[in-house]
């Protein structure tokens, strides 16, 4: 799963705001396996932001944003892409309710324009926001998935950990396999497996030398169990069909166990 993460603000693109978010966000997809392709920033500009939303629809296959969904005028990340997607936006009672709760538990009188961040597109979820008035939404768009976040770095991070987090490894399968090698170096396993190694995306295959064995780590990734478990199957045959006879194990044992279980078959 690829994903571009856009952050929304005239002050980022001004340089006023050091963009804190986008190097939180990478460093966390990449934790859980997700490649992250770009970074886009983008002005409060409807225009520019609906180019930015298009091009971003094209390359990536989950989309988050960040900014833009505060009460003001300038605050449009959820219009405009409400609009590019073609999703119209619906007040939602229970947002409504949970706003002015916010502003009673605060101790202010909701500002009218507050009802603003109600609105939802059709057919999304909100994320709530427990530290500020800006809820967050989750919107699953044809096979993308698309997370708007509010912009002030608290309320984004914790959205992020607790509700998108877990939106996203819903449907992202990531499993490791370790072929175990030995009597074989680490520089004339690679020339063996060059081709492979460089042609493969998904999965990725990497060696690690350890002492006098090497072994072969490979990571695939998908969106079901079964397409993820073929990816597997069909790399380790590969390699397999190269390098059999320095394999001891395709799980992840040590030499020690196999050999002592070899040696209990023969008694
Ligand atoms: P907004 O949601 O666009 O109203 O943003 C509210 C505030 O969040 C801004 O004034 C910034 O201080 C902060 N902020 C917005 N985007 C970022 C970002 N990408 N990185 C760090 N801080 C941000
Ligand atoms: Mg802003």
């Amino acid at each position: 799963m690829r994903a571009e993460i856009i952050s929304v603000g005239t002050e980022i693109i001004l340089g006023y705001t050091l963009n804190t978010n986008t190097y939180y966000l990478s460093n966390k997809l990449s934790e859980i396996g997700i490649e992250v392709l770009y970074h886009s920033s983008v002005k409060d500009d409807p225009y520019l932001l609906e180019e930015a939303v298009k091009i971003g629809l094209k390359r990536a296959d989950i989309l988050i944003f960040t900014g833009g969904l505060g009460p003001t005028a300038d605050d449009i990340t959820k219009e405009v892409v409400s609009k590019t997607l073609g999703l119209n936006l619906r007040i939602d009672r229970n947002m409504k309710n949970l706003i002015k709760e916010y502003f009673n538990r605060t101790n202010r009188s909701m500002p009218e324009n507050n009802i603003k961040q109600a609105y939802l597109p059709e057919g999304s979820n909100i994320l709530p926001n427990e530290i500020g008035t800006a809820p967050g939404i989750y919107i699953k768009y044809k096979d993308k998935k698309i997370v708007l976040l509010p912009g002030p770095p608290k309320e984004m991070k914790l959205m992020f950990e607790k509700y998108v987090i877990p939106l996203i490894k819903q449907d992202f399968v990531i499993k490791t396999a370790v072929i175990k090698t030995i009597g074989i170096g680490e520089s004339k396993l690679e020339t063996l497996l060059r081709d492979i190694i460089e042609k493969q995306q998904n999965p990725t295959i990497a060696t690690y030398a350890k002492e006098g064995q090497v072994d072969i780590r490979i990571i695939a990734k998908g969106n079901n169990e079964e397409k993820v478990n073929t990816l597997l199957e069909e790399i380790i045959k590969k390699i397999d069909s190269r390098i059999s006879e320095y394999i001891y194990s395709y799980e992840d044992k040590t030499i020690e166990e196999v050999v002592f279980e070899k040696l209990k078959e023969k008694i």
